[in-house]
């Protein structure tokens, strides 16, 4: 046993939603090994003594954009079409590759930080993306958003299709399936038929996965209408891009049909409650769609949006906009939300098998919490004070299979002074010029 966290409550996330009080959680050669309220008879490599901490699976972030760090709180208090055009894509125009990496890594660590040990990404210079998440030893679905205006669209000359094949070849499967390669068309609104089926055609050949943005704002969701006669999930089924399992993010315009659409297709929903709050785009369905047999998971979105990465964040926020949506109390409950968080986001990337719980034999993605603080006392509820007290500040431990990535304040794969000389020396006055550089 390499590892052994002692005398700690565990929170399972398993089928039985179990939380062990003075429990006992060996890791050997990445995997959890052992699970008990008694101590092993075997002498582990360590022992983290767990008294007054919560060891819980590492979350599980299914949708952001990690190299927009450089950009968050750049534009706040405007809607979508103003974010993106007036503010976000003049600025994305100067990204290179070099601004990528620094700024992802940036992204990777704020969500070591929090308690996260997976996501699920939409960019691009995604082998700089790749790069980074490789070094950093998190976990990552990582695809390459494909927008299109034109209308003679060929895959085959495409330079950011033929950045995707690269990216497949390079780094699909990297580290065991750490890294997974994914198709993603940024959505209905930013390109055509002839890339929907194009996109999917290659991700069905290749055994890839879908990442799309569906139904974020009211204006997509009714502009799809007017321009097909359909929503924009049913124009996309049409067109093959739910033939491979995939991942809708936001959904938060998605009718009663299209919820049951995407339930028959297998399709996850990617609930993001503090982006579409602050972008006022709107309040996801998220009881509906269970009810109708979706698989929801909870993302971020970028950090320019929402503007944190910490997953607790969302979790609480999640809770908060069910019930108040819905007048009703009782609406996405705490145990509901944390699985949104877990669980049901390893569904989503495809890693159920792998991680989301803490269960013998998976991977020992584990996120360890100080309750010992004033504002988590007492504590008569551990899940309630996971979804309404805690925030990402409370973790103590990032571990991704058996491996310590960030712990007390340290990051164990990311050189942090490093990565914020670049900013100060590269990435800033690269992407926002000289009169931002004396800002600092
Ligand atoms: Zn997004």
């Amino acid at each position: 046993m390499d590892t052994l966290f002692s005398n700690v409550t565990v929170v399972t996330m398993d089928e039985e939603l179990r939380v062990l009080f003075s429990a006992f959680v060996g890791v050997t050669d990445g995997k959890i090994s052992y699970l008990s309220k008694e101590a092993p008879t075997e002498q582990p490599k360590q022992i983290i003594n767990g008294e007054g901490m919560v060891l819980m699976p590492g979350l599980i972030n299914c949708h952001t954009h990690l190299p927009m760090s450089p950009l968050r709180g750049y534009a706040d208090d405007v809607d979508l079409a103003t974010w993106l055009n007036d503010y976000i894509f003049p600025r994305e125009d100067r990204l290179d590759g070099r601004c990528v990496k620094a700024a992802t890594l940036l992204s990777i660590a704020e969500c070591l930080r929090f308690g996260t040990t997976s996501v699920s990404d939409m960019y691009y210079f995604c082998d700089e993306v790749a790069q980074a998440v490789a070094e950093s030893g998190i976990k990552a679905n990582i695809s390459r958003a494909i927008t299109y205006f034109g209308d003679d669209f060929d895959f085959e000359k495409d330079s950011r299709c033929q950045e995707l094949v690269a990216l497949k070849e390079k780094w699909h499967g990297y580290d065991n399936s750490r890294i997974r390669i994914e198709a993603a068309i940024h959505g209905e609104y930013t390109s055509n038929h002839q890339v929907w089926e194009q996109v999917s055609d290659y991700a069905k050949a290749e055994g890839l996965r879908m990442h799309v943005h569906l139904s974020e704002t009211k204006s997509e969701h009714e502009g799809a209408k007017e321009r097909h006669g359909l929503t924009p999930a049913q124009v996309l089924d049409c067109h093959r891009v739910f033939d491979v399992p995939a991942i809708a993010a936001h959904c938060v315009w998605v009718e009663d049909e299209d919820m049951q659409l995407l339930a028959k297709r297998g399709v996850t929903a990617v609930h993001n409650p503090c982006s579409n709050l602050k972008l006022a785009s709107g309040c996801a369905r998220v009881q509906d769609m269970v009810k109708a047999g979706m698989n929801v998971a909870l993302g971020t979105d970028s950090n320019a949006s929402n503007n944190t990465l910490d997953l607790f964040e969302e979790i609480r926020a999640a809770t908060y906009m069910a019930k108040g949506a819905s007048l009703d109390p009782k609406a996405l409950p705490a145990q509901a939300a944390l699985l949104m968080a877990t669980v049901c986001g390893a569904r989503a990337q495809g890693r159920q098998d792998e991680c989301g719980m803490i269960k013998l034999g998976l991977d020992a993605d584990l996120i360890l919490l100080d309750f010992t603080q004033p504002h988590l006392m007492p504590c008569h509820n551990v899940m309630s004070h996971l979804a309404y007290c805690v925030n990402g500040h409370d973790v103590v431990m990032t571990m991704v299979r058996g491996k310590i990535l960030y712990s007390a304040g340290k990051y164990h794969t990311i050189d942090l002074n490093a990565v914020v000389k670049e900013f100060a020396d590269y990435v800033m006055p690269k992407m926002f010029g000289r009169e931002e550089e004396k800002l600092g």
